[in-house]
């Protein structure tokens, strides 16, 4: 146990802890930091903090500048400001029987100003008199006094003479996130003095890179972004701590990956054979030049003894899946086995109809495996499979299962790759060593986002779709104005269109109306769900939904529903109802989003559309004009923010995905840019993926320099970096396990 005294100067402290002691603590429970008792520890790990490391780098989400704040005498009308002061009184009243009203006084040295939140009780639970706090608000005159009305508050400190005000850390206040029952105030109190007892930590980043970008020592820039003296200090410490996360991410990914490789035999594939001509022959159309440019590059690395780890980007319709034939071919022609994995048993089958008669032509044979395989069949098909005689197995996560054993599997394509977590990529991986690997994807990644992802990978892009297509038109629509969609729809229906309706919240509005804050929370919460590929819809929702159009809207047609609670041959029966057009409206959740092909389909509504990514609705909209005619795309909200007001009419004017995946990037929108479930990624706090694209670009290369001259980071002067990447991404990894 390091010696620990809670006050006083250094030379009450014990002995120094010695470096190595120090960097240990890192990784022991939170409970050996300061002030962390058992209660503590548990409202802790709702911030996902287990571990003294994880409390130093819950860094603050916001600093309070108390350099701008001004007294409330100075507090000038009209003007948005910040005054800090203690809590006279706080009290709850009801001027109207479903009106509630929390009001505030706050006292500073010059004078007083009245606080009110209209309907936001919960206000009144985390205010309480005698709290030092910080408001922040317009500032209006009545009734005598001046007011804030539902300003922005951050509690200082819970008591008014605590040393943890402005004086104990200078004027730049950290607000970290907290959880009820751990105010900020305490964070700051067990943030301050694990970094106390961590002072000596030593630095992992090896000493050419910290002189080369001029980067701070690593205690100093732990202690500068919880504590800052100034902005421009903080700034530095961001940067360093930044580069450290991304450069570690990088050096974790790419040791990953040779690590996949070494002992592997990769194939050097035939690229000239039988199937492959066959399979050129047999396609109904010419390939665009992008999509030869893709099948070339594929093939090429096919043929080269490497593995191949490259990426195809498209929009829906751009053709992807056809460039992936030829690659099963190659596979087929070279005395081996090709499996490609979809995130959905609908995509999944639709492999088995559009590549399945091109892939017979060729003679190559196939099968379909998901989870509504009957037993029997599944059976089979795992006979032949192992036995060699199936040559391209399509599927879903069904593939992933352990029975599942190929004979000679060289080629794994993963189509919508980013719906799939590292461990579900390496599994599949893992049935054919030195596999090449074809990943497909129809939400753009922009290149930083692709680096700090999957460190090292090919890029082939495929931006125009082979046939002009049907337009698209898409329009933001107020939710009063629903009707006028409807009304859309029926009048496609009238001449026999199809129809999407996609629901994807959490039902109907729940309990009482959030602040801004929370709301903006909640909605951040769901959006990176529905990014992850989460069905976060409540089934009930959009059952009622579904219900509620089958009785009013559209008594005289089917309503069809399709959710993600339902089971795979449920859905499956559902999408081929739709799409053999035995139902007219499809109600569903985000199910539909990938991949799913009914040319007969006009027009979509999106409810609550601020709701999701730019990227994801763009996919979404991809659902409609399919066939010959155009395509008409309701995007139904109430925009909470200028921002998301700006992100909807950016979708509505812009048909490219890359340019809305960089607009998801620039709003900080991560969580939706991709949704990508790579769990490395979460160990990044800081790197904005949008804004640090340079930063990104260099530990890319800072990390392949470093494993160019030390693959294992074996040299002594590597030890810490090596001992770092192990304490950060040991759990990961043993998170990715297949789900
Ligand atoms: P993606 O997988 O990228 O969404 P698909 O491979 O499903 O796109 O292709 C969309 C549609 O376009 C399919 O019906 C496919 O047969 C057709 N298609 C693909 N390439 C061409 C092409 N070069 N010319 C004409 N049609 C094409
Ligand atoms: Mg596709």
């Amino acid at each position: 146990m390091v010696a620990r005294t809670s006050s006083g100067t250094a030379s009450q402290h014990g002995p120094r802890p010695d470096r190595a002691a120090s960097y240990a603590l890192l990784e022991e429970p939170v409970t050996r930091a300061r002030y962390v008792n058992a209660a503590r520890a548990e409202l802790l790990a709702k911030l996902k903090v287990t571990r003294v490391r994880d409390l130093l780098t819950c860094y603050p989400h916001r600093y309070l500048d108390m350099s701008t704040v001004v007294s409330t005498a100075d507090a000038p009308l009209g003007q948005t400001v910040t005054v800090v002061g203690t809590l006279d009184s706080v009290k709850v009243k009801r001027p109207r029987p479903r009106l509630s009203l929390v009001e505030a006084a706050l006292v500073d040295e010059s004078g007083v100003l009245i606080a009110t939140w209209f309907s936001q009780p919960w206000v009144a639970k985390k205010l309480k008199e005698g709290m030092r706090v910080a408001l922040s608000g317009k500032v209006e005159f009545s009734y005598g006094y001046k007011r804030m009305n539902s300003p922005f508050s951050d509690v200082l400190s819970e008591g008014a003479a605590s040393q943890d005000g402005p004086a104990a850390h200078g004027v730049i206040i950290p607000i970290h996130r907290a959880t009820a029952g751990l105010t900020p105030s305490w964070m700051r109190r067990l943030i301050s003095a694990a970094l106390a007892d961590l002072d000596n930590l030593p630095d992992p980043l090896p000493v050419d890179l910290r002189l080369r970008y001029r980067l701070m020592d690593r205690a100093a820039a732990l202690r500068a972004i919880h504590f800052p003296r100034d902005v421009g200090e903080r700034d530095q410490a961001r940067r360093r701590l930044a580069y450290e996360e991304v450069l570690c991410l990088q050096l974790h990914l790419l040791m990953r990956r040779n690590e996949e490789l070494t002992g592997v035999e990769p194939v050097a594939h035939a690229v000239d054979g039988p199937a492959l001509a066959a399979l050129r022959d047999a396609l109904p159309f010419q390939l665009t030049d992008e999509q030869q440019e893709a099948v070339a590059a594929i093939l090429s690395d096919m043929a080269a003894p490497r593995c191949m780890n490259r990426l195809v980007q498209g929009d829906v319709g751009t053709g992807k899946t056809v460039v992936a034939a030829h690659a099963l071919a190659v596979a087929a022609d070279s005395g081996c086995q090709a499996a490609m994995m979809a995130p959905t048993g609908v995509l999944a089958s639709q492999y088995g109809a559009k590549l399945g008669p091109l892939l017979d032509k060729a003679g190559v044979t196939w099968a379909l495996l998901t989870g509504a395989t009957p037993a029997s069949q599944r059976k089979r098909i795992l006979h032949e499979l192992a036995a060699g005689e199936l040559q391209v197995l399509f599927g879903t996560h069904a593939l992933l299962e352990d029975d599942v054993r190929f004979a000679r599997l060289s080629l794994v394509v993963i189509d919508e790759q980013q719906r799939f977590g590292v461990g579900q990529r390496s599994k599949l991986l893992s049935k054919g060593p030195g596999a090449d690997l074809l990943t497909m994807t129809a939400t753009p990644i922009p290149r930083s986002l692709a680096l700090t992802l999957y460190g090292d990978l090919e890029c082939s892009y495929i931006r125009r779709k082979p046939r002009a297509g049907a337009a698209i038109a898409t329009k933001v629509l107020p939710k009063r104005r629903r009707s006028a969609a409807y009304r859309a729809i029926a009048k496609a229906l009238k001449v026999g269109e199809q129809a999407y309706i996609v629901c994807p919240l959490v039902g109907a509005p729940k309990k009482k109306r959030p602040s801004s804050e929370e709301e903006q929370e909640a909605a951040g919460r769901v959006a990176d769900q529905i990014a992850r590929g989460v069905d976060v819809s409540d089934a009930t929702a959009a059952e009622n939904l579904a219900a509620a159009l089958r009785t009013r809207e559209f008594p005289s047609y089917a309503v069809g529903l399709l959710t993600g609670r339902m089971k795979p041959a449920e859905k499956e029966q559902v999408m081929s109802d739709f799409a053999a057009h035995r139902i007219d409206v499809l109600v569903s959740t985000t199910v539909i989003e990938v991949g799913v092909d009914v040319p007969n389909a006009t027009v979509m509504l999106v409810e609550d559309a601020e709701l999701f990514g730019l990227a994801q609705l763009h996919q979404l909209r991809g659902r409609v004009g399919r066939g010959q005619r155009d395509g008409t795309v309701y995007l139904l909200a109430d925009p909470k923010s200028e921002e998301a007001q700006a992100r909807l009419e950016a979708i509505a004017a812009t048909e490219d995905g890359l340019a809305l995946a960089e607009l998801d990037l620039a709003s900080r929108h991560e969580g939706d840019v991709l949704g990508f479930r790579q769990s490395g990624a979460s160990t990044l706090k800081l790197i904005d993926i949008g804004r640090d694209r340079g930063l990104i670009e260099r530990a890319h290369e800072d990390a392949r320099w470093l494993l160019a001259g030390d693959p294992q980071l074996q040299a002594p002067h590597h030890a810490l970096l090596a001992a770092e990447l192990r304490a950060v991404f040991s759990q990961i990894d043993d998170e990715a396990v297949v789900g």
